[in-house]
């Protein structure tokens, strides 16, 4: 019988944990004939509430999921883990500054890189979902060492899949029909979703729409679409933070064309080597590679350029703050 994938998820008691862990135990994160043990790591105030989605989990009887174990010690939780779903993060609350909200998640991710490092199998890979994404991937990364440093990611995938969804919508068409979107720069207000590499129907998606809806609704629509949510939903956005996580986990491991994903940047297109940005990528044998050749247009690298920079003084702010 196959061994169990550890798939280790933080902060599972979390909405977007609530969301995602059944998903993961039904075959849905790694293929259907894969079964997985799972690692819940909470902070010692919700572990019992974790204890209570692991009741859950047994009673769905899922056929692929082979052990449940939850801790509040990353040295237990990442203990053999092959996929971390770093989820858990400390939200910036109102008249938090950016040099708290970083230190509060310095605190958690530096612990957590370094645990992986110590404990993790050699085929760990990392996705960070928990705010501010890319630079809390970055602090875990850097606590990591011997870890391959492109075993660690952060999540715009859900970004790229509200801009397949939005451009779906504006052109009438069914999402499968939309190729080669991609999402450039940092998980944030900054972040940049281009249409002038996506293509429609054999049509780059650029010259199907006028500029104008390209740079006043499409472009903010997709970068504001978490607020949005909030503002009608009354509570931030859960089921598809998760789905977009598993999208991004599955096609790291099984391969997929054109999609995007933030990694650490090996210098293409002037972002500076080390940062984990967002990218257009494929996986092939079980790694993301970066889309190469593309021709960046002024309107394009100035919008690219602004979230890199974002990135640069995130990754200055939490080395002045000795995170990393
Ligand atoms: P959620 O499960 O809703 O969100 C978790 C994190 O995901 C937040 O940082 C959130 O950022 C982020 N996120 C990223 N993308 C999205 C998106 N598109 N929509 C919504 N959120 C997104 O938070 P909860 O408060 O429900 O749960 C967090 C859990 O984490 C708690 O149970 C807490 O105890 C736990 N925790 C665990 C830690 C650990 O394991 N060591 C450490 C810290 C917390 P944003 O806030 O910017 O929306």
């Amino acid at each position: 019988a196959q061994t169990p994938v550890k798939v280790t998820v933080t902060g599972a008691a979390g909405q977007i944990g609530y969301a995602l862990l059944f998903r993961i135990a039904s075959g849905q994160l790694l293929g259907a004939d894969v079964p997985v043990t799972l690692s819940l790591l909470e902070i010692p105030q919700a572990v019992k509430a974790a204890e209570g989605t692991a009741m859950e989990l047994d009673d769905c009887a899922f056929p692929l999921l082979r052990g449940i174990e939850i801790t509040d010690d990353p040295n237990v939780a990442f203990d053999g883990a092959n996929v971390a779903l770093l989820v858990g993060a400390m939200p910036r609350k109102a008249g938090m500054e950016r040099g708290d909200l970083l230190e509060a998640n310095g605190g958690i991710f530096g612990p957590q890189g370094k645990a992986i490092n110590d404990h993790a199998a050699d085929d760990i890979r990392v996705l960070v979902v928990g705010n501010p994404a890319n630079t809390n991937a970055l602090i875990a990364q850097q606590h990591a060492p011997d870890v391959p440093a492109e075993r660690f990611t952060a999540m715009t995938r859900l970004d790229h899949n509200r801009a397949l969804s939005q451009l779906a919508a504006k052109l009438q068409v069914p999402v499968t029909e939309i190729k080669k979107m991609t999402i450039w720069g940092n998980h944030s207000a900054t972040q940049y979703p281009d249409l002038f590499h996506t293509e429609v129907g054999g049509k780059i998606a650029a010259e199907l729409v006028d500029e104008a809806w390209l740079r006043d609704t499409f472009i903010p629509t997709v970068a504001k679409r978490g607020a949005a949510i909030i503002e009608a939903r009354g509570a931030s956005s859960a089921a598809s933070a998760a789905n977009a996580a598993i999208d991004h986990v599955y096609d790291w491991v099984n391969g997929t064309e054109w999609t995007s994903a933030a990694i650490p940047s090996d210098g293409s297109y002037g972002v500076p080597e080390g940062l984990i940005s967002s990218f257009p990528v494929v996986s092939r044998n079980g790694k993301w590679e970066i889309v190469q050749g593309l021709e960046i247009d002024a309107f394009s690298r100035e919008r690219i350029d602004a979230s890199v920079r974002e990135l640069e003084e995130e990754r200055d702010a939490v080395r002045q703050l000795g995170l990393i």
